[in-house]
């Protein structure tokens, strides 16, 4: 299960969370509480074109 980074609209904050896809729009910040999060993907999560092949991906 991947961590994704999010950021609340409303405070501002920033928290990581684990979650799926499905459940990306079911986050809501654990500061506030708002549903108005985005996820952000940080500096580090840039696309490397020379990623290496996942073979125990299963
Ligand atoms: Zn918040």
């Amino acid at each position: 299960m991947p961590i994704y980074q999010f950021k609340c609209l409303v405070c501002e904050l920033e928290f990581e969370q684990l979650t799926t896809l499905e459940n990306k729009d079911k986050v809501v910040c654990p500061h506030c509480g708002s549903k108005e999060v985005k996820d952000v993907f940080s500096a580090f999560a840039t696309k490397s074109s020379c990623a290496p092949s996942s073979s125990n991906f299963t």
